[in-house]
């Protein structure tokens, strides 16, 4: 009875300790609920001592959409699902999902930091980090639901995350189907530049 006991409050403490690494990489208390197996109090309790403020209010931003907005939405996305993917592969079965959900991240934001070349969405966010934790976790559950899934480019050979239910010529490759605009804006090859617009009549 005992031993049961304690099993129940170790469990309670390392559901505690993921929750706690979930705030620190800026999760808001929906994410860390769905994450980890704590109660509501608790969690705005935690985020409080963490943050030292209260969280926000309101629903989680949500797009289905976001990886086919930009293709360096789309490199983000598919380096995080890559790990993802790749951690789940692995042998120990017994990896909770939150633990993989943020030993993916980590890695994630560690790779895009180290970026030597950043694009200019890249640069217009601290550290490169263009996919922030909660919209990661709303990716992963796009993955896991086959809704999103991973593809590789028969031509670069990239490794990147498309619509499943997107017509073949809307999965773009984020590398090969790219190009870049007067601005330098990497665009879709299949976002036309405009031509004939009143701007460039003179
Ligand atoms: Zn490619």
């Amino acid at each position: 009875m005992i031993r049961l006991r304690l099993m129940k409050l170790a469990n309670q403490g390392y559901e505690l300790i993921l929750a706690e690494a979930l705030f620190k990489l800026g999760a808001r208390p929906p994410v860390v609920r769905s994450a980890c197996t704590i109660g509501s109090k608790t969690a705005i309790r935690l985020y409080k001592t963490i943050h030292r403020r209260s969280p926000k209010q309101g629903m989680l931003p949500y797009d289905p959409y976001w990886i086919v907005r930009s293709s360096v939405h789309d490199l983000h996305a598919s380096i995080f699902l890559g790990l993802i993917h790749d951690l789940s592969q692995q042998q120990n079965q017994t990896d909770r999902n939150a633990e993989r959900f943020i030993t993916a991240y980590e890695l994630y934001c560690r790779i895009v930091a180290n970026n030597p070349q950043p694009s200019k969405l890249e640069t217009s966010v601290p550290q490169a980090i263009l996919l922030d934790i909660n919209r990661a976790w709303q990716l992963a559950g796009q993955l896991m639901s086959g809704e999103m899934s991973l593809v590789i480019c028969g031509k670069c050979q990239a490794r990147y995350v498309v619509l499943s239910k997107m017509p073949k010529p809307f999965q773009q490759c984020p590398i090969c189907d790219v190009w870049a605009d007067s601005t330098g804006r990497r665009r879709w090859m299949t976002v036309k530049p405009r031509k004939n617009t009143k701007n460039q009549d003179h």
